[in-house]
């Protein structure tokens, strides 16, 4: 039987969200409903209010989530009612050409539930990044549903469900950081301080934070940067150069998505090193680069999508990990708040003032 909970809406441009009654179906063919314990609140979300995705209001917002399966749909197989899971945006469908050829994490056909979760007047939801997770109970695809370790708490866990993993995987799968390798990270919010810490965790030696805001490179030393750099008083390239024996680092991640920094971690990056881009651009932006030097310095220019992760491959271990002490999710998290608390907590975000703000329920 269909279900009445809580979640968190924003019903036109750039109105404060309310918490409104939803209407959640019964999962059915491949979907799932699971019980949402925690879910942060990511710049995506932000990005859905003001119109700057798409015109599909009203839109269930939220998507960084942990909780408990509740029920599941025919024909599902991966998990079972009781399951501890972390909800991710890209359920591979293991049928397209990237997936045939190996690389899933590319997969060009992710799916969704099929069923609509609706308002109680049967306005149908467009859920943020087909999860909808600011709200007791969600529907999702069978495959946006990754088990996890119970013993991780869900404020932590759900956090690799966006932002967090997109840093990680920047630093781990895309820049396939090795040991002993310089990384410098632009940009210190949540992705790019996710970037350090899978730096350090895939063994980099120098790792050097480039921000202009000092806070944000007090928590870039929290998660493992061994230099930090404000540009807005430094030569970034100068400095990285320094710090790396005049060469350059071996991998340079913009997590800010402005062509003046991916020009900086352009220059700043050793011959043969790899540039990684995980910041989003605006659709305005344009890119210009000395275009000999794209040819002469070599190497490998990139881009992240979701930290180019298999959440059935990362979700887990990363978990794992978290549980052996050796990635401090819970460094993520600067506040706990209640539902009805996200549209204060955009404004924390907007200002700067936070990490991840992150609802429990
Ligand atoms: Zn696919
Ligand atoms: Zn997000």
């Amino acid at each position: 039987m269909a279900q009445q909970v809580q979640g968190v809406i924003a019903r036109a441009k750039g109105e404060p969200v309310s918490v409104e009654t939803i209407v959640v179906p019964d999962p059915g063919p491949g979907e799932v409903v699971v019980a949402i314990q925690a879910c942060g609140v990511c710049h995506t979300d932000l990005h859905y209010r003001e119109g700057g995705i798409g015109d599909d209001f009203p839109y269930l917002l939220g998507h960084e989530a942990a909780g408990l399966v509740e029920s599941i749909g025919e024909g599902v197989t991966n998990v079972m009612p009781g399951d501890y899971v972390v909800l991710n945006w890209r359920a591979v469908c293991g049928d397209c050409r990237a997936c045939r050829r190996g690389k899933p994490w590319y997969c060009f056909a992710t799916h969704n539930a099929t069923q609509k979760m609706t308002l109680l007047d049967g306005t149908e939801l467009s859920p943020a990044l087909g999860i909808g997770a600011f709200c007791e109970k969600t529907l999702v695809a069978a495959g946006q549903a990754t088990k996890v370790d119970p013993a991780a708490p869900a404020s932590a866990a759900g956090l690799l469900g966006c932002g967090v993993m997109a840093g990680l995987g920047a630093a781990m799968n895309t820049g396939n950081v090795g040991r002993g390798d310089s990384v410098a990270v632009f940009g210190c919010g949540g992705v790019g301080d996710a970037a350090i810490a899978g730096a350090r965790l895939a063994g980099a030696s120098t790792i050097i934070a480039i921000d202009v805001d000092d806070r944000k490179l007090g928590w870039a030393k929290d998660f493992g940067a061994t230099h930090t750099v404000n540009a807005s008083s430094t030569d970034a390239v100068e400095a990285i150069r320094a710090a790396t024996g005049g060469f350059g680092a071996d991998v340079c991640i913009e997590a800010v998505g402005h062509p003046d920094v991916y020009k900086q971690c352009f220059e700043a990056r050793d011959l043969a090193g790899t540039v990684v881009l995980v910041g989003v651009p605006r659709p305005d932006m344009t890119l210009d680069l000395p275009y000999l030097d794209v040819f002469g310095r070599g190497g490998a220019l990139k881009s992240s999508w979701y930290g180019d992760c298999l959440p059935s491959r990362d979700f887990p271990m990363l978990i794992d990990l978290y549980l052996q002490g050796r990635l401090d999710l819970d460094r993520f998290v600067s506040e706990t708040i209640p539902l009805d608390a996200v549209e204060e907590a955009f404004h924390r975000m907007e200002r700067g003032e936070v990490l991840r703000s992150v609802v429990t329920l």
